[in-house]
């Protein structure tokens, strides 16, 4: 872990500089609650191993830093029909929606192709933080089967404007991922 990830990762601190954040967060969440049980996976996110990393699971929730990963997730999601809650940040602005697979627009469907990769992004810290509880509060509403999920709808935060608006989004025929000729 890098001291650069400390303005918006509040399960590190500075003593855990060189520590991996697997191995940090899952000493923080285990002292935040010794009742549950951690499971921490230190590996890349990839084509090969994505199924694998998420077999089993109930809920997905990406906090991943770019849309290649996020495509895979995405692909792995559909593949196992498990549910994805995606978060994104740049700057001031962010993102979230859950995605249901078979019932609601994919990652594909929304964001056909990528945004271009230029490099390192500036994130504000707070940013993660409001996209992050909002991803929280669907991973509760969806375990708990309580109030309206994020779904068909695209929240988007814009922390200059201090605006929060939501955006309905719909699941695409020729979707590269879910649609009728996938691939
Ligand atoms: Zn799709």
């Amino acid at each position: 872990m890098d001291r650069t990830n400390l303005n918006r990762q509040v399960l590190h601190a500075d003593c855990d500089v060189g520590r991996t954040k697997v191995e940090s967060a899952a000493g923080k969440l285990r002292a935040l609650n010794p009742e549950i049980t951690v499971v921490a996976t230190c590996a890349s996110i990839g084509a090969e191993n994505a199924a694998a990393l998420v077999g089993g699971a109930d809920l997905i929730i990406d906090a991943t830093d770019n849309f290649p990963v996020r495509y895979i997730l995405n692909r792995a999601a559909l593949g196992a029909r498990v549910p994805l809650i995606h978060g994104a940040v740049r700057g001031f602005y962010g993102q979230a929606t859950t995605i249901v697979p078979g019932r609601t627009a994919c990652l594909e469907c929304i964001f056909p192709v990528a945004p271009p990769a230029e490099g390192a992004i500036p994130v504000v810290g707070t940013t993660p933080g409001i996209i992050g509880l909002v991803q929280a509060n669907e991973a509760i509403k969806y375990i708990t089967g309580t109030g309206d999920l994020l779904l068909d709808r695209l929240l988007v935060w814009d922390g200059r404007a201090a605006t929060m608006t939501t955006l309905t989004v719909e699941r695409q025929g020729d979707c590269s991922a879910c649609g009728d000729n996938r691939c």
